[in-house]
């Protein structure tokens, strides 16, 4: 299967109840700025190239975020943040992330996250996480050929990634390493190493806070993109 068809049929998925009431009654009721949008409501796929080098892997779409627009990250100040440092070490075409049809487009780098639905207060329950692991692990065995590194933003997805990860085929360092920003594993798999990279999550509570400033995400993201040979 491709990773084309593995994205069409996550956007039906409705295993997680809480989370398919969530998504729906945000896109129904909306943000009063967003009142004259159509919201997308759904499970939101990946974005980025099938044969990616680099992944960066979130935690879950933001309520009027990308569960409003329909694109990982896009249309929200994580985003900003996020597509801005991607724009400025090459990998994105533009800076800013603001619509599903804005014309932007990655280089060499896809975006997911371990679960597909907006989450209340942005807190997906363990269960939810494992129901959506099956997802991450069928997009990780897709990219498995060319992938060589992964960013991953926050402890959520960090403690999500490393068993996707395992599932998938690589060989995960026991003890499972820790967290955080600057964490650095290899793990091996089939078509090589992969280079895992931990970095704070582009929350507004890290970069409004300087606890995660422009520069040290662009740090980390070059490191990974060399290592990934963007
Ligand atoms: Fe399906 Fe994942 Fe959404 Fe749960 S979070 S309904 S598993 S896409």
């Amino acid at each position: 299967s491709s990773l084309a068809g593995l994205d069409r049929r996550l956007t039906d998925c409705r295993r997680c109840p809480r989370l398919v009431a969530w998504r729906e009654e945000v896109a129904r009721t909306k943000r009063a700025a967003f009142a004259d949008e159509t919201y997308w409501g759904r499970p939101v796929p990946g974005f980025g190239p099938a044969d990616a080098a680099l992944l960066i892997i979130g935690l879950a779409p933001a309520a009027h975020g990308a569960n409003r627009t329909g694109r990982m990250f896009t249309g929200d100040r994580s985003g900003d943040v996020l597509y801005r440092a991607l724009y400025d070490i090459g990998l994105a075409s533009r800076p800013t992330a603001t619509a599903a049809d804005d014309g932007l487009t990655l280089r060499g780098v896809r975006i997911t996250s371990p679960v597909h639905c907006a989450p209340p207060a942005n807190k997906p329950t363990p269960q939810e996480r494992d129901n959506c692991r099956p997802w991450l692990v069928d997009e990780l065995r897709l990219l498995g050929p060319t992938l060589r590194a992964a960013v991953v933003l926050g402890g959520f997805g960090w403690q999500s990634a490393l068993p996707a990860f395992a599932a998938a085929g690589w060989e995960v360092p026991r003890p499972r390493p820790a967290f955080g920003h600057g964490a650095r594993t290899t793990l091996s798999g089939a078509a090589g190493a992969l280079d895992l990279f931990g970095c704070f999550h582009v929350s507004q509570r890290n970069t409004f806070t300087g606890r995660l400033t422009p520069e040290m995400l662009r740090t980390v993201l070059i490191r990974a993109a060399t290592v990934a040979g963007l």
